[in-house]
């Protein structure tokens, strides 16, 4: 029988079946927790709050309540007290998909500016021909194929069944990529002046959906934890 609440589960308000880690030997810290799938229908499962959100809003998320939720046997996955390894290798697949993610809404909010700065006349010439625009088009089209590289080479990484050693490689891809997203949405917003802050035009939506990259599967400052950890052990 599974018991606690967890906040902040994507798709929790609409999901019907979930991965839940739970305690199953108290004293054991993370050697004491085992993973199990949760189908809604289970007694004892219950949804909570649906939260509203800055952005990702095709995404609904929302807290799940399990009291005295009785889970059959046959749905552990893996071994009891093994869900720790699980929960691990899932979070750097995670990351990657987090990672193209935010590759993904960098390329869109470039594109669409640099078609805009290119349409766009002031004082007689597109704005694409103003130097500083150009440079603010350079940093975004330059970050967004470091981007690609990383993710993609997490990507092959999780090809080849490498998930439980490509922690540094995963921490990287979503901490960088995450950051890009968030700057190219903000610079894309700005290329487009004023009409960048109206929701008539995708990129404030862009600037938005990028930040959750930044939070979760870990936030930043996590990542460089986990870096900082990968690069100073023996
Ligand atoms: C839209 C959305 C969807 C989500 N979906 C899911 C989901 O499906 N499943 C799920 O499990 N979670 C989900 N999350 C939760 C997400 O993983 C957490 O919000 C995230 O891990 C941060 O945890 P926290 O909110 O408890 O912040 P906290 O851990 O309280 O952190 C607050 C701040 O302190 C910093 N901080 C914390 N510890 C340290 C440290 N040791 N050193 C330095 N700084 C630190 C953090 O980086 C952050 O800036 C989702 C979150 C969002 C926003």
């Amino acid at each position: 029988m599974l018991n606690g609440t967890k906040t902040f589960i994507t798709n929790g308000p609409v999901g019907d079946v979930f991965v839940v880690y739970a305690k199953t030997d108290m004293g054991k810290g993370p050697r004491g927790v085992s993973a199990f799938i949760v189908e809604k229908e289970f007694p004892g499962f219950s949804r909570g709050k649906q939260f509203e959100k800055l952005g990702w809003r095709g995404s609904p998320t929302g807290e799940l309540i399990l009291e005295d939720c009785k889970v059959p046997a046959e749905n552990l996955m893996g071994k009891e007290n093994e869900g720790a390894r699980i929960l691990m290798s899932g979070l750097n697949t995670e990351r990657t998909a987090l990672a193209a993610l935010s590759l993904g809404i960098s390329r869109g909010a470039y594109e669409f500016s640099l078609k805009y700065a290119k349409d766009q006349v002031q004082f007689g010439k597109p704005i694409a021909s103003f130097q500083l625009i150009q440079s603010k088009l350079v940093d975004m089209a330059m970050e967004i194929e470091l981007s690609r590289l990383i993710t993609y080479k997490c990507a092959a990484m999780a090809d080849k069944g490498l998930v439980e050693e490509m922690n540094l490689m995963a921490s990287y891809a979503k901490l960088y990529t995450a950051g890009v997203g968030m700057r190219i949405t903000t610079e894309a917003v700005q290329i487009l002046g004023g009409y960048g802050y109206l929701k008539e035009f995708p990129v404030e939506r862009m600037m938005r959906d990028a930040k959750p990259q930044q939070i979760g599967g870990g936030t930043d400052e996590i990542q460089r934890l986990i870096i900082a950890r990968e690069l100073l052990q023996d």
